[in-house]
Formats: C-alpha cells, sequence, structure tokens
C-alpha cells in the first residue's frame, strides 16, 4: 500500500488508476480507525477497482472549544488496517496542503448545516462540507463512502454533490457496533471506565424508539420522549438533541415514516458522542 501526502501525488495516482480501467472509491477519514472505518474501507474494497483511504484531522469542523489537538492520532496502526481493509493508497497530507497560507475559500451547505449537529456545533458542516469537497476534486472518485453513524453529515453531503453536482456516487454504511451496542467512535478512546457503561444510554434510546416503532408507534413526541425517559435514568448523562427529522432535510417531523432519522447526541463528561436509527 502506497502514503501520498500531496493533492497532486492523490491526484495523479486516481487518474494512472482511471487509465488503466479502474473505477476509484474515496474513504474519507479523521485516523484513529476501528472496525466501522474497516467495513468502509471493505465496502470501498468489494465494488471499486482501487480504494483510496484519506486520513485528516480537519481543523475547520472542530469548533474553538473542541477537542482538535487531543483528537487521537494513530497513523501507523491506521495504514495496517486501512492495508488490511483493502486500501490501495492512503492520502495523510499536512494541514498546510488542503489549507494553503491565506486560505478562505469555504463551502456552506446552507439551512442543512445548522440543523442536528450543526445547531450545537456551529461551523462543524462547514468545515466538512469544505474538506470533502477538497477531496472529492483531487480524487474525482466514482464512489465515496460514508458511515450511517454521522447520518446528518450524509445529509449534509448529499445536498452539496447534488449542488456541485461533484458527480461521485455517495455510499452509505450502516453503523458498526460493540457487541453491547456503543457504536464504534474514536472518541471512545477517551471515555473513562464508568463512563463507557453510562455511554450506553445513547444506544438504548435509539432501542427504545425502535421497539416502540415496531410497536405501532409514530407520532414524534411519543418517540422522543420514550428516548428521553431512557436519559432520565443516567443523570449523568448531558443530552445535546433528541431529534426526529426528515433524513433529506434535517427538518423535524411530526410522524415517523419508513426512512425517517432518529437521532441522538449526548455528553458523557467531556465527551461527545452520537448515535441514531433510520426508521423501517
Ligand atoms: P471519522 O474518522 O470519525 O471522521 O469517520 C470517518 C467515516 O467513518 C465517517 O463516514 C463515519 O460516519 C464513519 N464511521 C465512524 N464510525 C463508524 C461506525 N461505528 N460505523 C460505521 N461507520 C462509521
Amino acid at each position: 500500500m502506497k502514503i501520498v501526502r500531496t493533492v497532486a501525488e492523490l491526484r495523479q495516482w486516481a487518474r494512472a488508476q482511471r487509465s488503466q480501467g479502474n473505477t476509484v472509491g474515496l474513504v474519507p477519514t479523521m485516523g484513529a480507525l476501528h472496525r466501522g472505518h474497516a467495513s468502509l474501507i471493505g465496502a470501498a474494497a468489494a465494488q471499486c477497482g482501487a480504494v483510496a483511504v484519506s486520513i485528516f484531522v480537519n481543523p475547520t469542523q472542530f469548533g474553538p472549544n473542541e477537542d482538535f489537538a487531543r483528537y487521537p492520532r494513530t497513523f501507523d496502526a491506521d495504514c495496517v488496517l486501512a492495508e488490511n481493509s483493502g486500501a490501495a493508497v492512503v492520502f495523510a497530507p499536512i494541514v498546510d496542503e488542503l489549507y494553503p497560507a491565506g486560505a478562505v475559500t469555504f463551502v456552506d451547505v446552507e439551512g442543512i448545516s445548522a440543523r442536528l449537529d450543526g445547531a450545537s456545533r456551529p461551523g462543524h458542516f462547514r468545515g466538512v462540507a469544505t474538506v470533502v469537497t477538497k477531496l472529492l476534486i483531487a480524487a474525482e472518485p466514482d464512489r465515496a463512502y460514508f458511515g450511517q453513524k454521522d447520518a446528518a453529515q450524509v445529509s449534509v453531503l448529499r445536498r452539496m454533490v447534488t449542488d456541485l453536482r461533484l458527480g461521485t456516487e455517495l455510499e452509505v454504511c450502516p453503523i458498526v457496533r460493540e457487541e453491547d451496542g456503543l457504536a464504534l467512535s474514536s472518541r471512545n478512546v477517551f471515555l473513562s471506565t464508568e463512563e463507557r457503561v453510562q455511554a450506553l444510554a445513547l444506544s438504548r434510546a435509539v432501542r427504545a424508539v425502535e421497539a416502540q416503532v415496531a410497536g405501532g408507534e409514530r407520532e414524534s413526541g411519543k418517540l422522543i420522549a420514550a428516548a428521553l425517559q431512557v436519559f432520565a435514568v443516567e443523570p449523568a448523562i448531558q443530552v445535546d438533541y433528541v431529534e426526529l427529522v426528515d433524513w433529506a432535510t434535517l427538518k423535524p417531523i411530526e410522524t415517523a415514516t419508513p426512512g425517517t432519522l432518529f437521532a441522538v447526541a449526548a455528553w458523557v463528561g467531556t465527551t461527545r458522542l452520537i448515535d441514531n436509527t433510520i426508521l423501517g
């Protein structure tokens, strides 16, 4: 597996793949790779002739008081995981490569970027949209792979790819979980033993809502109340949002239908975690 550091090298690699008749898959990540990332890379390897994994802790998607500095960085292990999962190249630029000195160009996906995580993390989706645009322009992949874990991110990026007619197909892979239900996240390493147990409230809330829907409940208020009940018995957790929204627009809805997104974000100590489900 090859490691490249510059946009020019990534572009050259992708062009060479295409000229050899390979379809190109791209898996954007911030590193600290785990089985969730591996599932994306594996899906890309199964569907594309050649797969690039980007590893870049993108400063513009972190707020001033967020965890950019302490975000886990495990580059050597990431390369092993990427290669074992089927990546042909890892693109790992330094910040200056994606944000040249003086950079003032950003991608704003208006409206939708201010909902869910965008509401509590102002500027977050602007940073995400900007960096993913740079990656898609550089690699021009046939398909790019994202996790349903970040469901609101998927909505923002779908809108962006449509609006900019970027021509890349977005593929969404299911949430990979620990055996006890906790969604895998690079941030789970921040959890203390106690917080690790408390964090299960997120997946329990998701399952509670799924159970309500399976039982015939469709009313948004009732479904959200069922989720909040789960958090009520875990006072150490501070709920950020619990919402039932249209997955395309992230606008709140009154009545759940197939494809509705139920999403939750919560603080467990100093760690912010998210989880969700797409209702059947
Ligand atoms: P990150 O490195 O956290 O920016 O994540 C990179 C990609 O991996 C994003 O598209 C995430 O949605 C996806 N991802 C992260 N955790 C999981 C998970 N537990 N299951 C599936 N995909 C995930």
